[in-house]
């Protein structure tokens, strides 16, 4: 089966609907997200509804937390807090009771999905190195683990008992390996390019591609200044940081 994977939509509904024209042309047959579908953008309930309107399996992320109150934003830097909020007063009861009801971790199939690690999925940690990577894969029961939370597109391989970082644009996981992949973020990439990131994977191929895909910045970036977001969250799309 061909999964699409998408992560930290970020309620950026130009780079969302952009990934999902081109996951259409991916041939995919399944949804899987590792979480954070609002917070920073302007556009929190338009992005849940096309989500839920494709029944993809989605883990909560600290964002989508922070927006029904379950996350405590003062641990946020004061643009992401200012979007929390923010976020909280618009979203009605049905997008509450639907992100309120995202688990932290799941399993769908091949793959185990969660936003930011396994060991300890409510601290929402980020894994950026390898010793992070191997208390995960302690936790791990499948060939391959979708994270999201630091934005940037990277695989984390273990093979016979090592663990390396692969950034190739193609990774095949050899059988017996076991793989942490994050997809990059859709709706804020933090990796130096602006283009919308997402992966897809072939379980019987055991294929991760990594794919880019352009959209309209500057409609998303003056809804983010038409709502009163903090301009800098404007700004950071345009420059992919
Ligand atoms: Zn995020």
């Amino acid at each position: 089966m061909r999964y699409g994977i998408f992560s930290d939509v970020h309620s950026n509904l130009e780079a969302l609907e952009a990934v999902l024209a081109a996951l259409t042309g991916d041939g995919v047959e399944g949804y899987l997200s590792p979480g954070d579908l609002v917070g920073y953008g302007a556009d929190p309930q338009a992005c849940i509804h096309r989500v839920q309107g494709l029944g993809a399996r989605v883990v909560c992320g600290n964002h989508d937390g922070a927006a029904i109150g379950r996350v405590d934003v003062s641990w946020f830097n004061p643009y992401a807090r200012a979007a929390a909020v923010w976020t909280q007063g618009v979203l009605g009861p049905a997008e509450r009771e639907y992100l309120g009801a995202l688990p932290l971790s799941l399993v769908e199939g091949p793959a185990t999905l969660v936003h930011g690690t396994l060991d300890r999925p409510g601290d929402f940690d980020y894994l950026f190195d390898v010793a992070e990577a191997a208390q995960t894969l302690e936790c791990l029961r499948t060939p391959v683990c979708f994270v999201g939370h630091t934005h940037v597109p990277v695989v984390f391989l273990e093979e016979q008992g090592r663990i390396r970082v692969v950034v190739d644009r193609v990774v095949v996981i050899p059988p017996g390996a076991r793989a942490i992949v994050n997809p990059g973020s859709v709706g804020q990439p933090r990796d130096g390019d602006p283009r919308a990131a997402y992966a897809v994977y072939d379980d019987r191929t055991r294929t991760v591609e990594f794919k880019r895909v352009a959209y309209d910045v500057r409609a998303t970036q003056e809804k983010i200044l038409k709502a009163g977001l903090p301009p800098i969250l404007a700004a950071r799309l345009g420059q992919g940081r």
